[in-house]
């Protein structure tokens, strides 16, 4: 097997709506056929205009109503809100599925990395960002974008998959054998997931400025599948939905 290395992009300056993600990597990295390139959301939200000013919400009366409970900006409260599909958990924390598809605590809106008094909304549709930005890289890669997320019953943040293209998220080995020669018959393995909590590692929370990552030497399947569980095969989303209707 080839090793696998993993490239920091480094030198991209701070993204401004309108920006060309991919060919501003593509001038500070060569981009190979068969890489995995991970781009933090954030940089792609603030290439996609996703940047909000929290004085442009008007909060409705359950944003209100959930930001007194949680001591929140009320116009940050309607920001979630506004993004969310389905409210899963409104206290002690705001859990929401957003349009997408991705669950995640505040919609995924973001306060760090952008400027005061501002936030930034997830992309619309990440997948397609993803596809956008492989178009643009111009070769047979991957691209992933990622956030860092929190993980229901563990601590600590880490990088999840929320966009993808040219690769297949899951990797399936159902039909494979195990060392007793055993047939697996259930397990789908979260490559993109992996994939990204590498990325974010190397990426870094802070200042850092190196919100693009590049993995080489994988072998990866190309196509199918999607991460975002369905809702009707979510026992957890059940259990919480039900909780809901308790209060
Ligand atoms: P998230 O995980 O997608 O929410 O992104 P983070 O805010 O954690 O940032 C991930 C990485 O991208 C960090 O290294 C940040 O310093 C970097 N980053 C964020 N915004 C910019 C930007 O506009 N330009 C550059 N060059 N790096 C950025
Ligand atoms: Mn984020
Ligand atoms: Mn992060």
């Amino acid at each position: 097997m080839d090793p696998v290395c993993c490239h920091l992009v480094r030198g991209l300056p701070a993204i401004e709506e309108g920006d060309d993600l991919a060919a501003m990597v593509r001038e500070r990295f060569p981009v190979q056929d068969g890489d995995v390139v991970c781009i933090a959301s954030t940089v792609v939200s603030k290439a996609e205009g996703r940047a909000r000013e929290l004085e442009g919400y008007s909060p409705s009366a359950r944003a209100e109503e959930i930001a007194g409970k949680l001591e929140k900006d009320p116009r940050f409260v309607e920001a979630v809100l506004e993004e969310a599909a389905e409210v899963l958990l409104d206290d002690p924390f705001l859990l929401v599925a957003t349009k997408f598809g991705h669950i995640g605590v505040n919609a995924g809106i973001d306060r760090s990395n952008v400027s005061q008094g501002r936030i930034l909304l997830l992309p619309v549709d990440p997948g397609a960002s993803a596809e956008r930005i492989r178009c643009g890289l111009g070769k047979e890669c991957a691209v992933i974008v990622t956030d860092t997320c929190g993980r229901p019953f563990r601590c600590g943040v880490a990088g999840v998959a929320i966009g993808w293209a040219g690769v297949a998220p899951l990797r399936d080995w159902r039909g494979e054998r195990d060392l007793e020669g055993r047939e697996l018959e259930i397990t789908l393995e979260a490559i993109a997931d992996e994939i990204a909590g590498m990325a974010n590692l190397l990426m870094g929370e802070g200042g850092d400025g190196t919100p693009a990552v590049v993995l080489r030497g994988l072998s990866l399947p190309k196509a199918g599948g999607r991460l975002f569980r369905p809702r009707e095969l979510d026992v957890i989303r059940a259990c919480l939905s039900s909780r809901d209707r308790r209060h």
